[in-house]
């Protein structure tokens, strides 16, 4: 038998199909208090979508350690064997959540492990590197890639303008315009943690760190056309290919490696290493293997689990820390404060937020939405003398710490002997494309400014390229004007 509709208090309810009025053709009646709560809850099923990474799609899955980094951290996620439970969630950046999957944008790369010491979160990208390397910079750089005020339509100059007023930008650029750009699905791409996170281990040594992601599935890009053309058959196709890859039991994994750099090396280095915009060359810091991480499970429902889902590079556990990197530290504070906007200042009750293998003692209490609570026995308050919880230095580990100076100042990132705006960007375009890559990457700038670049923006794309590579910029310049005079 089909259980009874009830209210959201249990109460069954007379109809689902009428609502109850004074005779047939009478007004409708304000104490039924079910059609109330029906409609008021139907007006309220959705929370503010992200002002980034809108667009997305998720999964749970689990790390295991196959390899012995025990000298570099004392994490336990990361110990020989350990074996931990996690949740993705992949995004493209600039567009909403109805936007295609198949827009040309980085894609988010969010991995939040439920270790025993707490929850602990990597929010990467499906790149090393990024636009800009000072969070001040930020709510300026996203609100050029989204939509003019007026007409509430995407413009490309002010994309261009942005980016060609701040050449910080040009590594990252590069990197969006060429094949990667547009991964085939989020099965198909590399993750990177991006920012440098320090590792400590059980005696106290200080490493820096890069997290990467390496898909066991191998890269694989969509040339321009090709998600042009998914975009307008296929919006959610990398959510679709996801699921169903799931589904059907092809579970993708992805090879974790990380980069290390023993403390003191940071100030010797060719490029500063926290500058979010530089890499640590592969040949100065070889990938080392730390495990393999799988996807096993779909979300039961994508509101909750996906959705809901809260990932906040504030939660470092024992054995991990932060970095002098700007971005970093800004987002520390930015990831928790938009969850606290966005689902609620309890937000961390939430099940994908949860921590599922920690014991949750805090003192945080009360607050909008509140459900879960100590025992009535537990004090609200530290320091007590009834046996509440108190903080432990040596189980909270070292911190993660760098020796700084005292005097507050706003200055850049000191320079390091081969660091510039443009330096590893032009090594992207000489030495890691090759010639079918670079004819691809002047195709899709050209391609993208011709969508309406006009001056003086103009003029500064072109000695944007040829700061990244002359010759490129040369091509550029000839493609855009050459379609500009109408011969495209
Ligand atoms: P390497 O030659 O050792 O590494 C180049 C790396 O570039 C590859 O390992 C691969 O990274 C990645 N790559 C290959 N093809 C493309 C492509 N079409 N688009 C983007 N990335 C690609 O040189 P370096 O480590 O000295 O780095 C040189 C340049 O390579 C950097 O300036 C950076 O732009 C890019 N790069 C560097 C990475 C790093 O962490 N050092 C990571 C990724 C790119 P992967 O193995 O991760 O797929």
């Amino acid at each position: 038998m089909t259980k009874p509709t009830t209210t959201n208090t249990g109460i069954p309810v007379a109809s689902d199909n009428e609502s109850l009025t004074a005779g047939t053709q009478g007004p409708i009646l304000l104490h039924d208090h079910y059609l109330i709560e029906k409609l008021a809850q139907f007006n309220r099923e959705r929370v503010p979508e992200r002002i980034v990474h809108a667009k997305g799609a998720g999964a749970y899955g689990e790390l295991v350690v196959t390899n012995d980094v025990s000298r570099f951290t004392k994490a336990k996620l990361f110990q020989p064997g350990a074996r931990t439970e996690s949740l993705v969630r992949f995004s493209t950046v600039a567009g909403e959540q109805g936007s295609p999957d198949t827009w040309r944008d980085p894609r988010g790369f969010a991995v939040k492990f439920y270790t025993e010491d707490g929850n602990y979160d990597i929010v990467g990208n499906n790149t090393p590197i990024f636009f800009i390397k000072d969070p001040i910079k930020f709510p300026d750089f996203i609100r050029s890639q989204k939509r003019l005020p007026g007409s509430g339509l995407r413009d490309h100059n002010m994309q261009w303008d942005f980016w060609t007023l701040r050449p910080e930008t040009a590594h990252q650029v590069t990197w969006l315009m060429g094949d990667r750009g547009v991964p085939a699905t989020y099965r198909h791409m590399n993750g990177y943690g991006s920012h440098t996170y320090q590792w400590v281990n059980a005696k106290g040594e200080r490493f820096w760190v890069k997290y990467h992601f390496k898909t066991d599935q191998g890269i694989k890009n969509l040339t321009q056309a090709e998600a042009d053309q998914r975009a307008g058959t296929d919006p959610d196709f990398h959510r679709q290919d996801l699921y169903e890859a799931i589904e059907r039991g092809e579970f993708p994994s992805w090879t974790l490696h990380v980069q290390v750099m023993p403390e003191s090396e940071a100030e010797g280095y060719r490029f500063n290493p926290f500058d979010l915009t530089k890499v640590w060359s592969h040949k100065d810091y070889p990938l080392i293997e730390v495990g393999r991480w799988t996807l096993n499970r779909n979300p039961q429902n994508y509101f909750v689990d996906i959705e809901q889902a809260a990932f906040e590079p504030s939660n470092v556990v024992p054995g991990i820390g932060f970095s002098p990197d700007k971005m970093l530290l800004g987002r520390v504070f930015s990831y928790a404060d938009a969850h606290r906007y966005r689902i609620g200042t309890n937000y961390a009750q939430l099940p994908p937020n949860r921590a599922r293998a920690a014991e949750v003692n805090t003192y945080s209490k009360e607050g909008a939405m509140r459900y879960d609570y100590n025992a009535p026995e537990v004090p609200v308050y530290a320091p007590n003398s009834f046996g509440g919880p108190h903080a432990d230095a040596t189980r909270a580990g070292d911190e993660g710490t760098w020796t700084f100076g005292q005097e507050a100042v706003r200055a850049g990132y000191i320079q390091h002997r081969e660091d510039g705006d443009f330096t590893q960007a032009g090594t992207l375009v000489r030495e890691v494309y090759n010639d079918e890559e670079r004819d691809r990457l002047v195709g899709n700038v050209v391609g993208h400014v011709l969508g309406g670049v006009g001056e003086p923006v103009l003029s500064r794309v072109f000695d944007y390229w040829k700061s990244v590579d002359p010759e490129i910029g040369k091509r550029i310049e000839e493609g855009v004007r050459t379609g500009l005079n109408g011969n495209a």
